[in-house]
């Protein structure tokens, strides 16, 4: 699990680094161009030199081309929205991580939903935001410790407009400091951490409307809740 977190993350830090490399092949490439046309009109058509400076805008063409193919790969891809059914991405990875939470000697509890939810949302990048926080609810928690994930709708009544997922853990929590700095690229305090986990769990609660909130008190624990908003149309599965 770690590892295919870690791989995650590193992924969409490959995304950003892309997009900087990019940038500094692109303007370099840019003033060959321009210079090779300027002293290409020097020459004729049919002229060596011509043809070479021809063959240089051209390549500089094609770079220019392999640079922009390989940054639409790279970048983080807007999410694929699609029906999303939120309990049971959140099951997929708490079966993922049941194991896990079994050998550190944890509680992992995901409670049943008195109405499941249905979003308009990207199941996979949806996966991993769940996981990067159930992830370090785990890590936080001590052995006999309890983790709980619960979803409800929101306002509550009939017409409900979204849904609140909440990930509890009775763990270490986090001071003040810490607390202000976790969405922070790189901040992380574990030895081992890349402190980008939840950087990018935001980044994928934002590009689904929705927004996150944590909520921690040193020695007690911490929650995270995710809020989303639901599909219109199809606010609720019906039973
Ligand atoms: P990483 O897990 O690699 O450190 P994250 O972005 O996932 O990076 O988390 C950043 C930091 O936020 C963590 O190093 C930790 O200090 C703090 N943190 C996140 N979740 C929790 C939690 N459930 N309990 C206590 N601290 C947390
Ligand atoms: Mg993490």
């Amino acid at each position: 699990i770690e590892e295919q977190l870690r791989r995650a993350e590193k992924l969409s830090t490959m995304g950003e680094l892309a997009a900087v490399l990019a940038h500094e092949i692109r303007n370099p490439l840019g003033s060959i161009r321009g210079t090779a046309e300027i002293l290409r009109d020097d020459y004729r058509p049919g002229d060596r030199k011509y043809e070479f400076l021809e063959i240089q805008i051209k390549e500089t063409e094609r770079l220019n081309r392999v640079v922009e193919d390989f940054l639409r790969m790279a970048r983080p891809q807007p999410p694929a929205l699609g029906r999303c059914a939120v309990q049971e991405e959140l099951e997929t990875i708490v079966t993922l991580v049941a194991n896990d939470a079994r050998e550190r000697q944890i509680a992992l509890e995901l409670a049943p939903p008195p109405r499941p939810p249905i979003i308009r949302g990207d199941g996979e990048k949806l996966r991993q935001a769940f996981l990067n926080i159930i992830i370090n609810a785990l890590q936080a928690t001590p052995a006999g410790g309890r983790v709980t994930i619960a979803t409800t709708l929101v306002p509550a009544g009939d017409h409900p407009t979204g849904c609140e997922i909440s990930i509890r853990d009775s763990g270490a929590g986090m001071d003040a400091a810490t607390r202000m700095r976790i969405f922070e690229p790189f901040f992380t305090t574990k030895p081992n951490g890349t402190g980008l986990g939840l950087a990018i769990t935001r980044k994928i609660v934002e590009s689904h409307g929705g927004t996150l909130a944590v909520a921690s008190e040193p020695g007690r624990g911490t929650t995270v809740t995710i809020s989303l908003p639901l599909s219109r149309g199809a606010e609720e599965e019906r039973p």
